[in-house]
């Protein structure tokens, strides 16, 4: 599937068992090397299915209604304690506020102090051959414009799947994935949130297996909380 850019179809459209009593407000795959974003309503969930195993799902999160208010990586980690992601995480806005939670997780351990990758972090690390490749950034400025976010608006994020250990000494890793071809995760939304997702286009290094794949992104209603 990786060296076409035709539009992904979906060969199993179940939805993961956890949620197969909810409705489905919304189901697409967000290609391979390209972004995403959605509106997703206080009460809602968001899905995210791994399709095909460790791929990095590049991820900020906006208050829909004011989007100065969004995603801080640092007061996340401060108020949970914890540097990774995992089920039970709140998802905390530069106010301290929840914007989402992150209640049912088949992978166990997600990254949000590895940033997204650039043109210009892709140079510095791999080479200026890569200057020209295709980065999270792009997606995040052409899929944020559609919603007036600019630049400036580009604060740390979240990286789903993206395995990113801090060994005791300190020192970051990007190494080969953990989680699995189908594994998902599912947030719920505190609030009336916009999200915007870059579906990680990175070949330089282990977190998409140097191959990018797609990912399905379903918005649904259900019963709270997840069974
Ligand atoms: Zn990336």
């Amino acid at each position: 599937m990786s060296a076409t850019t035709e539009p992904t179809t979906l060969a199993d459209t179940a939805l993961p068992g956890y949620i197969v009593d909810h409705r489905v407000v919304s189901d697409v795959v967000a290609e391979r090397r390209g972004p995403w974003s959605g509106i997703v309503h206080a009460g809602q969930f968001l899905t995210i299915v791994d399709l095909y195993g460790n791929q990095a799902v590049d991820c900020i999160v906006y208050d829909a209604a004011d989007t100065d208010i969004r995603y801080s990586a640092p007061d996340t980690i401060a108020a949970q304690g914890n540097i990774y992601l995992t089920e039970g995480s709140v998802l905390r806005a530069n106010t301290g506020d929840a914007l989402m939670t992150l209640r049912h997780d088949q992978v166990g351990r997600h990254d949000t102090i590895g940033g997204a990758c650039s043109k210009e972090s892709n140079s510095l690390r791999y080479g200026h051959h890569t200057v020209h490749q295709h980065a999270c950034v792009e997606n995040f400025l052409a899929e944020g414009a559609r919603w007036g976010l600019g630049k400036r608006d580009l604060v740390s994020n979240i990286n789903w799947y993206m395995n990113v250990p801090v060994e005791p000494d300190g020192v970051l890793g990007i190494v080969d994935g953990i989680s699995a071809p189908g594994l998902s995760l599912t947030l719920q939304a505190d609030r009336d949130v916009l999200v915007l997702v870059s579906n990680c286009p990175q070949i330089n290094n282990p977190c998409n297996g140097f191959d990018p794949t797609a990912v399905r992104m379903i918005i649904s209603e259900g019963p709270r909380p997840i069974a």
